[in-house]
C-alpha cells in the first residue's frame, strides 16, 4: 500500500486512475481545483482536497498534512487550439503549477512521481510509429508546455534524486466498462465525445478539421487508447517507480485511426448517420501520430485490453446514454 497524492484526480484520466489505485488498496488523496474536474468523479475511498496548484501555500499544506510515498500529476490544461490562442495561460497553468508541485516534493522528500505527458511533445512526425527516442519537437504551446515540465523533472532527477515516469499519452478515449465514470468536459473539444453528442441529437453534425492532410484519406490520424488501460499503466508506473530514475513511455495501442474512420466506427456503434462537414484545419494539429508502445509493454508489462476502436467507442457511447448531462444530473 502506498500513500499517494493525485493532482487532477477529479478529471477524466485522473478519476479513472484514482479508482484503479483505490481498488488496488492504495491510500489516495486527490488535489483538484474542479476547474475541469467533477467532485462526483472522485472515488468514495479517496480523500478529496479542493485546491489549486497555483496556490503554493495550499500545495505546501497538503504536503505538510500527509507523508506521501508518491505523486501522480494529472492537473493541467489540455486544449491544443486554446493553447495557440492563449499560450501564457498554458505556461502558467502547466509549467508554473508543476514547478510549485516539484518544489513541495523536494521540500518534503517525496521522490516518486508519474506525470501525464503527451504525444504532443513529439510534434510533426514522419508517419512511422513514434518511439520514445523520436525527437521531441512540439508544434503547439500545449506540447511545449508539457515538454518543459518533462525537462524540469529530468533536471530534478539529477539534482535532488526525484524519480519520475513521464507517460506520453496518445488520445485518451472511452469510459469505464461499468458506466460509472466517463468523459465530461465543458465545453467538449474532443473528437469522440463530440461525435457522440451528434448521435445523441445534441449537435447537428461533426466538423472534420482538415481533409487535405498527407494521410490515406486526407484526415488526421491518431492513436485512441482506452482510459482504463491508461489508468492501469499509471498504477504499474507508480508501483515500480524508484527514486533517482527518469523513465518515459509512450501509451497508445499502436493502431492509427483517421478522423473519418472514427466517424465511420461511431456510425456502426450508434446506428446514427452522424452527418459530417469538412472545415479548415485546426491550428497546432500534426497530420499523423501513433505509438510504438513496446517499451511500456517490456518494462511495465502493460498491454492494452482494448485494441479495437469500435469497442472503445462503445464504452463511451454507453456512458453518454446513461449520463446525457455528464456528471451533473
Ligand atoms: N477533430 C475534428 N473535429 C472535432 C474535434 C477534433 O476533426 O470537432 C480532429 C482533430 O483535428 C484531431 C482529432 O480529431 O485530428 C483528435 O482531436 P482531439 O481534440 O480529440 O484530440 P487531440 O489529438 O487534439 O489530443
Amino acid at each position: 500500500m502506498m500513500k499517494l497524492l493525485v493532482t487532477g484526480g477529479a478529471g477524466y484520466v485522473g478519476s479513472h486512475t484514482v479508482r484503479v489505485l483505490c481498488r488496488a488498496g492504495h491510500d489516495v488523496t486527490v488535489f483538484d481545483n474542479l476547474s475541469q474536474g467533477h467532485r462526483q468523479a472522485v472515488d468514495a475511498a479517496a480523500t478529496f482536497v479542493d485546491g489549486d496548484l497555483g496556490d503554493a501555500g495550499a500545495v505546501e499544506s497538503v504536503f505538510a498534512g500527509g507523508s506521501f510515498d508518491g505523486v501522480l500529476h494529472f492537473a493541467g490544461s489540455l486544449n491544443v487550439g486554446e493553447s495557440v490562442a492563449q499560450p501564457l495561460s498554458y505556461y502558467r497553468n502547466n509549467v508554473v503549477c508543476s514547478v510549485n508541485l516539484l518544489e513541495a516534493m523536494e521540500r518534503h522528500h517525496v521522490r516518486r512521481m508519474v506525470f501525464s505527458s503527451t504525444c504532443a511533445t513529439y510534434g510533426q512526425v514522419d508517419g512511422t510509429p513514434v518511439t520514445e527516442e523520436t525527437a521531441q519537437v512540439p508544434i503547439s504551446p500545449y506540447g511545449r508546455s508539457k515538454l518543459a515540465i518533462e525537462w524540469a523533472m529530468r533536471d530534478s532527477v539529477a539534482a535532488w534524486g526525484l524519480g519520475c515516469t513521464a507517460l506520453r499519452y496518445f488520445n485518451a478515449a472511452g469510459a469505464a466498462a461499468d458506466g460509472g465514470l466517463g468523459e465530461d468536459h465543458d465545453p467538449e473539444i474532443h473528437l469522440i465525445p463530440i461525435i457522440l453528442e451528434v448521435a445523441a441529437g445534441k449537435r447537428d453534425h461533426i466538423q472534420i478539421f482538415g481533409d487535405d492532410y498527407p494521410t490515406p484519406d486526407g484526415t488526421c490520424v491518431r492513436d485512441y487508447v482506452h482510459v482504463d488501460d491508461l489508468a492501469e499503466v499509471h498504477r504499474l508506473a507508480i508501483e515500480t517507480q524508484v527514486a533517482g530514475d527518469f523513465r518515459a513511455f509512450n501509451v497508445g495501442t499502436g493502431l492509427g485511426s483517421s478522423v473519418k474512420q472514427v466517424v465511420d466506427a461511431a456510425r456502426d456503434v450508434t446506428g446514427h448517420p452522424i452527418p459530417a462537414v469538412h472545415v479548415e484545419r485546426r491550428p497546432g494539429d500534426p497530420a499523423i501520430i501513433y505509438a510504438d508502445a513496446s517499451k511500456a509493454q517490456e518494462h511495465l508489462n502493460w498491454t492494452p485490453e482494448y485494441r479495437s476502436l469500435s469497442d472503445i467507442i462503445a464504452t463511451a457511447w454507453a456512458w453518454h446514454r446513461q449520463h446525457p448531462n455528464g456528471f451533473d444530473g
